[in-house]
């Protein structure tokens, strides 16, 4: 990133912004954009592979997903992280079952489409199904309750195939605690993370598979980067400084995960990318939640059997009352991590399938992906840094988890 053409650029670009951000990427945009290794570290199209039987080789022009294999190539995209999110509501009691099933659902589909979609379980693989054009499922379990409680059960999800982990998602669990219910007094919290789930990332670090920092409370956040022997992601999580959403980042943690040697992949969730969406979100939220909550109720009292896609046509209803934010929202989080952070800290975390709908205007599907190449050219980023940006530091990051995890086994042996 050059800062002189950025501040240039800038007065030749304020009349043409609005346009500019959502139009069709220039020629050279889309020579940088098709050049790179792209890679998304947050996808919740699993969801759809379980609940709905969605073929991710599906073409119909008016499915409404962001996520499938169409629209991986059209963006360019390399690899996807799949996110393994079990709810915690509706799997009470069987997390492992529920996550064993996510997972194989991607394995699933992989098998469906050989030609175009290959399983990868680390940096190698994805430089191969890169070179051979495929695009290459990786998988990260997003919260800590589907190893309940049990480190044999992270071994196992490694052995599988799983290459990250979000330490909790939106509900604290019993080693660490979650930005999404610190607030609520009927919670136990641990004050971060406990001694049990500070062995939970040293093992992560020990297996290869990288400790990811989004959602979780901001001191489970400083005892993870305190305690880890390897370089963290945030897989989907936005800048605090720009919108107050609790499981955005503040500047202090930007920088701390760039001292860690980490990245932060920027969420394309409106409600996490622009003040005014989140302001209006939370202020439907109890009307939203009691709707969702009503028609459950109705599904179950039916027989009929409920998942987080059951509801999912409600809150996109009530996601659409919302007026979308400009494009230039999400361009507006990866600056602000790199002017933060720096440029070798700040990566793509979509949060694709899993924001019922809720993105800035012209993000629709990982088909849009090369508006962002578009955007940072714009303001001024070099091709190098955008490469950065779109794949290259997840790559690092991704490397030096592998060369830890080595190093670390070589000595306990
Ligand atoms: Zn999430």
């Amino acid at each position: 990133m050059k800062t002189f053409i950025r501040i240039s650029l800038f007065a030749f670009c304020a009349c043409l912004f609005s346009t500019a951000q959502t139009a069709a990427p220039s020629a050279r945009a889309r020579a940088i954009h098709d050049s790179a290794i792209i890679i998304d570290t947050h996808a919740d199209t699993p969801q759809r592979f379980l609940d709905d039987n969605f073929d991710i080789g599906n073409a119909d022009p008016n499915d409404i997903g962001e996520m499938s294999l169409d629209k991986a190539r059209a963006g360019n995209l390399s690899a996807e992280f799949f996110s393994i999110w079990v709810d915690p509501k509706t799997n009470e009691g069987h997390f492992a079952k529920h996550t064993f099933d996510l997972i194989d659902s991607v394995y699933e589909q992989a098998a469906h489409h050989p030609d175009r979609m290959m399983m990868a379980f680390s940096v190698a693989d994805i430089e191969r199904a890169h070179k051979e054009k495929k695009l290459a499922a990786l998988m990260g379990i997003e919260g800590g309750h589907s190893i309940e409680n049990d480190i044999r059960l992270l071994r196992d999800y490694y052995r599988l195939g799983v290459r990250y982990m979000t330490l909790t998602w939106s509900n604290t669990n019993e080693w660490g605690d979650s930005s999404g219910d610190i607030d609520d007094p009927k919670i136990q919290h641990h004050n971060g993370l406990t001694d049990f789930g500070k062995q939970v990332v040293l093992e992560m670090n020990r297996l290869g598979m990288i400790v990811d920092i989004s959602h979780v409370a901001d001191k489970t956040f400083w005892d993870t980067i305190a305690v880890t022997k390897a370089p963290v992601i945030a897989s989907h999580s936005s800048a605090r400084a720009l919108v107050t959403a609790p499981r955005n980042m503040t500047d202090d943690m930007l920088r701390a995960v760039a001292k860690n040697g980490g990245v932060v992949d920027v969420n394309f969730f409106s409600g996490f990318d622009d003040q005014k969406y989140w302001d209006a979100a939370q202020a439907q939220k109890k009307d939203e939640d009691a709707a969702v909550e009503a028609y459950l109720a109705q599904q179950r009292a039916e027989g009929k059997p409920v998942s987080y896609m059951t509801a999912e046509h409600i809150q996109r209803e009530w996601m659409a009352k919302i007026p979308r934010p400009s494009f230039s929202v999400l361009i507006d989080h990866i600056d602000h991590i790199a002017k933060v952070a720096g440029v070798d800290h700040v990566g793509l975390g979509s949060d694709f399938d899993g924001m019922s709908g809720a993105t800035p205007s012209g993000m629709d599907s990982a088909a849009d992906l090369p508006k962002i190449t578009q955007g940072l050219l714009d303001r001024g980023y070099s091709t190098e840094d955008i490469h950065k940006i779109l794949g290259g530091n997840v790559l690092r990051v991704f490397r030096e988890v592998e060369r830890v995890s080595h190093e670390m086994q070589a000595k306990s042996q």
